[in-house]
């Protein structure tokens, strides 16, 4: 089987680029999915420019128009990710991704769970907006059988058609 292009929060991957240094390597995800799927790791909040380590983030506002906010010192970073992530969607556009897997409960990627009281992660929305018809899932809805396999089917149809 042909292999297909997926974006991922790079933190999944294994690299390093949380707030405090460390990653979220996901086995399972990696190992059902690494034998259909090359992989293009993305960390918006390192590659927007704010550094490892980098003081923690949330939410801030009305769902619909969430700010990113660092959690003590309250600077918004909303601007400096809309911009970035303004730019590297025109970049994946020409990477030819068929899907994306996003880190759940992430201020920056999260797609659902408890974000979605206060609105989904700044990059995800706007990722979401721009591709309306690229498969996304947020890593954990992956480890149901039923939602991996249909994800699967669905970003081999969106690479057949795009
Ligand atoms: S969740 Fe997104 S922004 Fe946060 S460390 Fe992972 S890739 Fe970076």
């Amino acid at each position: 089987m042909d292999k297909v292009k997926l974006g991922i929060s790079s933190c999944l991957l294994g690299d390093n680029v949380r707030y405090d240094g460390g990653h979220k390597l996901d086995h399972y995800l990696k190992d059902t999915l690494d034998k259909f799927v090359e992989w293009v790791g993305v960390c918006p909040e390192v590659e927007c420019g704010l550094g490892v380590p980098r003081e923690a983030m949330h939410l801030v506002g009305a769902p619909e128009s969430s700010r990113l906010v660092t959690r003590n010192s309250n600077i918004d970073h909303t601007e400096k990710m809309l911009s970035w992530t303004e730019g590297r969607l025109k970049q994946f556009e020409k990477e030819g991704l068929c899907g994306f897997v996003f880190k759940n409960n992430s201020p920056s990627c999260g797609l659902n769970s408890v974000f979605s009281k206060k609105g989904m992660g700044i990059f995800a929305k706007e990722f979401s907006s721009y591709f309306k018809l690229m498969p996304v899932e947020d890593e954990d809805r992956l480890r149901d059988d039923r939602i991996r396999e249909s994800f699967i089917k669905n970003i081999y149809i969106f690479k057949k058609t795009h």
